[in-house]
């Protein structure tokens, strides 16, 4: 039994585009913000498992990578949703007890705790760092003063948002008639239940009612006319699907690795062969949903048909092994040199790979890497190996 049920992946969370989306505006465009409305499951062909469907505010349904092939597509903005609460925390700026969503610990003060809202709004000193608590229970992941970062600004059903009936939809003709839109008045929680999780909306005929966004992974609304839903720091936000473990790490460094850096593949034959039987049933809903298929380029070893794709026979050779990185590609995914070939993978199945670990690379081996070190330290192009797609070449939805 997991000790701590609300740190996995549930419905009714808020997410948006995360570090290895390539799926082009289907969120709308940055800052978007979507709910998981599905799991993937082990043996389904059409949503694997480490995979989930989100339902964007602005109206597109499809299904996303989290930790699916080692890739995140989505990054985690809000468990409210969920019911996840703080019960003895209070907010030190809004005030509120019982803090729901993630909890912001200063690490300068003394006993000073920020929600979401108020961490993403700037209040308390930009150059305090925090820790971030997922949940009640999860462990504390230090994140970087927020002083200077990246801060990208929210959209979709939020106070003032024009909306439709959405997918979920079970309440009648209480807006009218298909297609004729409302204002949200107000987000709000469901009871103690859930937080920030149903929506307030009047509609034409002056009634006001309320409608799941979130709560129990329904969602009722579309969106027709996004509203302002304050900001975020894409950098603190934690991926979705990803073990907290690994989370402490990548936070703290987005891209701890660089071109000529020596690096270990984390991933075991199992999880390799968990991705192989799921790779197989992705495409065809792929396809169905507007993304023709799914280039899993992390990591992908050389695929000359997307069926080849992950072949199981050299694969496992790369995994523990020693590797160079060749190439770091802008989304942050790495070409690396290991046992002959060239792989593509996400720089969170790797580790820096140091000498004293692994006494197995031999003298000659290492000789040789340094004296060609100089030549692969000038760019590389996409010549790698036949076959080779480097990730831009991955089809962009649009
Ligand atoms: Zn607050
Ligand atoms: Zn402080």
């Amino acid at each position: 039994m997991d000790p701590d049920p609300q740190a996995g992946v549930q419905v009714g969370m808020r997410v948006v585009r995360g570090v290895d989306w390539k799926w082009g505006q289907q969120d709308g465009g940055e800052g978007g913000v979507g709910t998981v409305v599905e799991l993937g499951r082990h043996g389904s062909p059409s949503t694997p498992d480490r995979t989930v469907v989100v339902q964007w505010d602005q109206g597109t349904r499809t299904n996303y990578r989290a930790g699916y092939l080692g890739a995140h597509d989505l990054l985690l903005y809000d468990n409210a949703q969920i019911g996840v609460r703080h019960p003895n925390i209070i907010c030190d700026c809004c005030k509120k007890h019982g803090l729901r969503g993630m909890r912001w610990k200063c690490r300068v003060c003394l006993d000073y705790d920020l929600c979401t809202q108020c961490y993403m709004h700037n209040k308390h000193e930009l150059a305090h760092a925090f820790d971030r608590y997922e949940t009640a229970h999860s462990r504390p992941v230090t994140l970087s003063p927020r002083q200077g970062l990246l801060r990208i600004p929210l959209r979709g059903i939020f106070q003032g948002a024009k909306v439709v009936r959405g997918p979920d939809w079970e309440w009648g003709s209480q807006d009218g008639g298909e297609g004729k839109p409302g204002r949200v008045v107000d987000i709000r929680g469901w009871d103690v239940e859930t937080g920030r999780s149903v929506a307030s909306v009047t509609w034409a005929d002056g009634t006001t009612n309320v409608y799941r966004v979130g709560h129990k992974g329904k969602v009722d609304l579309k969106c027709v006319g996004e509203a302002a839903g304050g900001f975020y720091y894409k950098d603190h936000l934690p991926r979705l699907g990803k073990p907290a473990e690994l989370q402490r790490r990548v936070s703290a460094d987005s891209q701890p690795f660089q071109h000529g850096d020596k690096v270990k593949c984390l991933l075991d034959t199992d999880v390799l062969r968990e991705m192989q039987e799921g790779h197989g049933g992705w495409n065809p809903r792929m396809a169905e949903v507007s993304r023709p298929t799914v280039e899993p380029c992390v990591p992908s070893p050389l695929p000359p048909t997307p069926a080849a794709c992950c072949d199981p026979r050299p694969s496992p050779q790369a995994l523990g092994r020693v590797g160079k990185v060749v190439k770091v590609f802008g989304d942050g995914n790495l070409r690396v040199a290991v046992a002959g070939q060239r792989w593509t993978f996400s720089p969170s199945c790797l580790v820096a790979y140091r000498p004293e670990e692994d006494a197995n690379l031999d003298v000659a081996e290492r000789a040789r890497e340094n004296k060609s070190a100089a030549q692969l330290r000038r760019p590389v192009g996409g010549g790698a190996a036949p076959g080779h797609r480097s990730p831009q070449s991955c089809p962009q939805a649009h």
